[in-house]
């Protein structure tokens, strides 16, 4: 480990910064959301929630892009695969289920699903298959599409078409707060999707009165963030601060926003588990219809219903902050992440698998 990443995980330090957690909580009951797997992956790697204060309750939220791709956008990139395209997508889309099956079930029946790391192998098949038609199904946050834009805009071959599943997450972190059975005190926020937007799509929320700060991905990163969103709560002096200066600006990065502003159009979405959120969604601008697989297919005109999560799956509950994955009746029994039921199961980035993985670990402890 270098020096430098030594500090960010340095024990004494990340001791001090929940000391002083307790201290800003005084007694208080404070309950705070963040929206990242990655997140979750650090908390339960570091069992920092062993070490919180009494009272202070850190949930997961809808950080998961997997988890929240409505199932008809399955739907949609299944039955592209069975009509004979080349289907591309990352590896943890493939097992999640839609209202027919999923791309791995499709795959299993004979048609062509690939597995790639980035957009980038997307287009590479498109070249390496140039008589096919070959679809990348592109699912994800800022963090991802803005190499979706970078892709689209650089002139892609003309086989090559992209099935949108792009979600934004100031929208979602607003209708959260709205939303019945919800109750939070504010959010620590994503320091990926923050390097590329930067903070200044947060500040109207923060204007509104919610808590919220910026944060990387070690330990005492995600501590500082949390003391930060404490302190603004505990004071009701809401803001959007940035415990992720070393990466995240205020404005984000110019080039990125400027390819995504290019490449796309905002319109309202479908989240799994949650629901419909006005504003929460990216899809290509006019002018790149060739590149737009649900217009070059005419999947718009066969949408069926969305089937919602699978039957006894509590996921909406999860990517809400209402249930922790143990809540789930399904939980380690039915649902493993050997023989998963639900996107926050299948995923990596799901709070139910994370919890699964390190639950095995310390055996629940
Ligand atoms: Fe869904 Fe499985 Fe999580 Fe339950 S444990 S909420 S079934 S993914």
């Amino acid at each position: 480990m270098s020096v430098e990443l030594a500090g960010y995980r340095s024990g004494r330090i990340v001791q001090g910064l929940a000391a002083r957690i307790g201290r800003i909580l005084s007694g208080r009951r404070m309950r705070i959301m963040h929206v990242c797997g990655t997140h979750e992956h650090t908390v339960s790697r570091h069992a920092l929630r062993s070490i919180l204060p009494d009272g202070f309750e850190l949930v997961s939220g809808p950080g998961c892009p997997v988890c929240v791709c409505p199932a008809v956008d399955i739907d949609q990139a299944v039955r592209l695969a069975r009509g004979g395209a080349v289907l591309a997508t990352f590896g943890d889309m493939v097992r999640v289920p839609g209202g027919d099956g999923s791309l791995e079930t499709a795959r299993a029946e004979g048609a062509d699903v690939r597995i790639v790391g980035s957009v980038t192998g997307a287009v590479r098949l498109a070249l390496e298959h140039a008589d096919r038609d070959v679809v990348f199904l592109a699912c994800g946050f800022e963090t991802t599409a803005c190499t979706y834009a970078a892709a689209a805009l650089s002139g892609p071959p003309s086989n090559f078409s992209m099935l949108t599943s792009i979600r934004l997450i100031p929208p979602a972190l607003d209708a959260l707060m709205r939303m019945e059975g919800v109750s939070l005190d504010g959010y620590l926020l994503p320091g990926h999707v923050c390097t590329v937007i930067g903070l200044e799509p947060f500040e109207p929320l923060a204007a509104r009165g919610i808590p919220m700060a910026v944060a990387g991905f070690e330990p005492v990163d995600v501590l500082q963030g949390l003391a930060l969103v404490a302190e603004q709560a505990a004071t009701g002096s809401p803001a959007c601060d940035n415990a992720y200066g070393r990466l995240v600006r205020r404005g984000g990065n110019a080039v990125a926003l400027e390819a995504m502003a290019s490449a796309f159009v905002v319109e309202d979405a479908s989240w799994r588990g949650i629901g419909t959120i006005a504003g929460s969604g990216l899809v290509l601008r006019p002018g790149l219809e060739p590149l737009d697989a649900r217009r070059r297919f005419g999947l718009d005109e066969e949408t069926r219903p969305d089937s919602g999560m699978p039957a006894g799956c509590s996921c909406g509950l999860v990517l809400t902050g209402q249930a922790a994955p143990s809540d789930c009746d399904l939980y380690a029994t039915a649902c493993t992440p050997a023989d998963p039921k639900g996107p926050c199961m299948i995923s990596n980035e799901g709070a139910c698998r994370i919890a699964h993985v390190f639950d095995e670990q310390t055996g629940g402890r």
